[in-house]
Order: structure tokens, then sequence, then C-alpha cells
């Protein structure tokens, strides 16, 4: 039943359809991220939807060289619809603008858009269901560079299931549809559990710049 929805929803989009069986499996094609965000629609394909506000899609530069990816969004996300707007997203635009960046040159985005009850943890069936609307956000920015903020983001980029120290301070290549090259860093909610890490971060984002060649 559920599979049966979803793919008339999908139809009834006019999205781009993939020629393969399994729609949940499928990459999701869109010509922009307006068509993206309206296909995703007043999504309930996860039971996040039940306790969220608002779903949080996305904000940015459409065409940023750089993308930033959390974990998911917490209260005052949900309550306004964009992401990391609350202490953690603070500090984060303190670390964009360190790298000589604003916020409008970047574009931030989260593995799942809804908030997960009490902030926990999004569940294996809730990234499962939020990721190919990520996939194709991504490519539709086509950032030469992604940041991971988090394990969770790193986790589910890498598709690993690493620590962050073994994950931090190294690019990675993640095959979209283009070839993408990923830094995991630590998330700024644990840089203001940790202040001691700001450092580390610095260091991976200073990696980033270079490569960028923001110096
Ligand atoms: N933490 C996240 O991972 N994402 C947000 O958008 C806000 C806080």
């Amino acid at each position: 039943m559920f599979e049966n929805e979803y793919w008339s929803l999908w139809e009834e989009s006019g999205v781009e359809l993939p020629k393969i069986k399994t729609p949940r499996k499928a990459s999701i094609k869109s010509k922009n991220l307006e068509g993206l965000q309206e296909f995703l629609g007043n999504c309930k394909r996860c039971k996040l939807c039940k306790e969220r506000n608002k779903i949080v899609f996305g904000s940015g530069n459409p065409k940023a060289r750089l993308m930033f990816i959390g974990e998911g969004p917490g209260a005052d996300e949900d309550a306004q619809g964009l992401p990391f707007v609350g202490r953690a997203g603070h500090l984060l635009t303190k670390i964009i603008e360190a790298m000589g960046l604003t916020r409008n040159d970047v574009y931030i985005a989260n593995i799942v858009k809804c908030r997960p009850p009490s902030n926990r943890v999004p569940e294996p069936d809730e990234i499962d269901q939020c990721l190919p609307f990520l996939k194709a956000q991504i490519d539709l920015v086509a950032p030469e560079m992604v940041v991971a903020l988090g394990l969770t983001a790193a986790r589910a980029l890498t598709q690993t299931e690493h620590n962050m120290g073994n994950l931090r301070g190294q690019f990675h290549q993640i095959a979209f549809k283009t070839d993408l090259t990923l830094m995991p860093t630590y998330h700024p909610a644990y840089l203001l559990r940790n202040p001691s890490a700001k450092k580390i971060v610095w260091e991976d984002m200073k990696l980033v710049k270079e490569r960028l060649g923001l110096n």
C-alpha cells in the first residue's frame, strides 16, 4: 500500500521517472531545488512527520561550491523551517565566517529534514527515507566539497560505521552525479559541549579552504 501511494505520488509530481522497479531505492530526479522541494511536499514518508512542525529543506546558495550537512533539525530549526538557526547554528555561522565566507555563499542541509523527538539521533529507517532527497539536493547544488557535521552525517555520507576520530581530518571521495569530496568534522553542538575541539575543527576547515583555493 505504502509503495503504491508513493509511486502514484511520484507519477503525479511530474518528476522524471527513473527506469527501475523499486521507487524507494530510486534516485529522485528534479530539474531544480524548487521542484525537489515541491516533490518532497508535506512529507509523510517516515514517522518523524508526526511530531515535526516544519520541514527543514535546506538553505543557502543553490550553486554553492561548499555544502555543510548536519544531522537533523533541532527545536529552533523545527520552528523556523531553516537549518542551523539555534545555538549550534550560531557557531556554524562563525565557522563559515572565519573561513572568509557568509551563509549566503554556502548551502546548508541535514541528513533528515524533520526534527527527531527530543533531538534523538535519527533512526536508520528515517535516514533511509530522507537520504535520497539529500542526494538529489547534492546533485542539484553540485558543490565541489561537502562538510559532514558530526558522526550521523559522516557515517550516512561515507556509508561506514567508523568513528569521528578515524573519519575527520582527511578527504573522502564519494560517488554522486559528479565525484564529490567530503570532509567529516565535529558537529557544532559537540563544540558547544567541548570547546577544546574547536581547534581540531579549524584544522579541518583549513584543509577545506586550501582545497577550494580560499586562502
Ligand atoms: N543540528 C543539526 O544537525 N542541524 C540543524 O539544522 C541544527 C542543529
